[in-house]
């Protein structure tokens, strides 16, 4: 119920904020799973068996730097760039992450990447007898949009606390990344013309040619369209109803508070390395549950909860009108 009037918030902000929305149309991305027990503790144990080769760890710690050269490189990225740098973002490999990269708002200053897709897209090129230098600068323009898009979320987020809200997760989020992401691959297009052509990532290639398909729909809907069906059962939206918000948040804040308790009783472990890391969980449990609590208390004062609408409506429309730019 929730979709119609946020879809309809949505079109004005496009509308109003895209002098060629006659003719282009926006896009969107992933929150990892929020982490239950269960997964973190299978996290645990599939860091434990993790092995890699030094010559893969090798080429992705070259990818990582491309990363960061090609963002100050290029024109649509440069503020990804400067908050890279001032904000000490880091990256780090997993096998276990659903995309390529993923940001989580309970870890804001690291972006995870997916080690199984990096090292396939790796072996895919050495295959074809490409050197390892050239591989790792392939692989980071073909990436470097999915990045940007992580990068923003950590932007989006580092924003909010800027204007006293706090940190947030709503569908919003996705939005204003996946319009971010969207513009950086138009502007990779020109920049990279032959290279981008040249190579594909199948998994990658086909997200982005969802992403501009939405994009260069005339009118938003496609690339709203695009941006609920991968989020919109799972988020929401900060332009939800009051009751639809708080039908939302108190069963995650239970939900939450019940795995705390759970860690707590398991706090008497004898095992001294499994309690660190039950202690560690909890630390991660906190942070989700203050997330959550505190995403529900702004949104339960009138005030705070029109300050927020009102910074992602002014973010929203800043966005688009970015990425517009690397379309003309
Ligand atoms: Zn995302």
């Amino acid at each position: 119920m929730y979709k119609s009037s946020l879809k309809y918030i949505l079109l004005l902000m496009f509308f109003s904020a895209n002098p060629y929305f006659c003719s282009y149309a926006g896009t969107s991305e992933t929150l990892p799973k929020f982490p239950t027990i269960e997964l973190l503790l299978e996290q645990i144990s599939h860091a434990k068996n993790r092995t890699v080769t030094a010559r893969s760890e090798d080429i992705k710690s070259q990818i990582v730097a491309e990363w960061s050269r090609l963002l100050s490189e290029l024109p649509s990225t440069q503020e990804h760039a400067s908050f890279l740098s001032s904000h000490g973002l880091t990256f780090t490999f997993s096998a276990k992450e659903s995309s390529l990269a993923s940001f989580a708002p309970w870890e804001p200053s690291i972006i995870k990447i997916n080690g199984k897709i990096l090292g396939e897209a790796i072996e895919a090129l050495k295959s074809e007898s490409v050197s390892s230098q050239k591989i790792a600068h392939i692989v980071a323009v073909k990436t470097l949009p999915l990045i940007a898009h992580e990068i923003r979320h950590a932007m989006t987020q580092d924003r909010l606390k800027t204007h006293g809200i706090g940190s947030c997760m709503f569908l919003e989020n996705e939005m204003i990344s996946h319009t971010d992401e969207v513009g950086v691959i138009a502007d990779m297009k020109k920049h990279k013309p032959i290279l981008w052509q040249s190579y594909s990532i199948p998994h990658i290639e086909d997200h982005y040619i969802k992403l501009e398909q939405a994009w260069n729909q005339p009118g938003p809907e496609k690339f709203l369209d695009f941006v609920f069906l991968r989020y919109g059962n799972k988020d929401i939206s900060v332009f939800s109803t009051s009751d639809e918000l708080t039908q939302y948040f108190n069963p995650k804040i239970t939900e939450r508070r019940n795995a705390r308790q759970r860690l707590n009783n398991m706090l008497s472990e004898p095992d001294p390395e499994l309690a660190k890391q039950i202690r560690d969980l909890i630390l991660k449990e906190d942070k989700v549950l203050s997330l959550f609590q505190d995403a529900f208390n702004i949104v339960s004062d009138s005030t705070r909860w029109a300050d927020l609408k009102s910074s992602y409506t002014s973010e929203i429309q800043r966005v688009i009108a970015q990425s517009w730019k690397w379309y003309r």
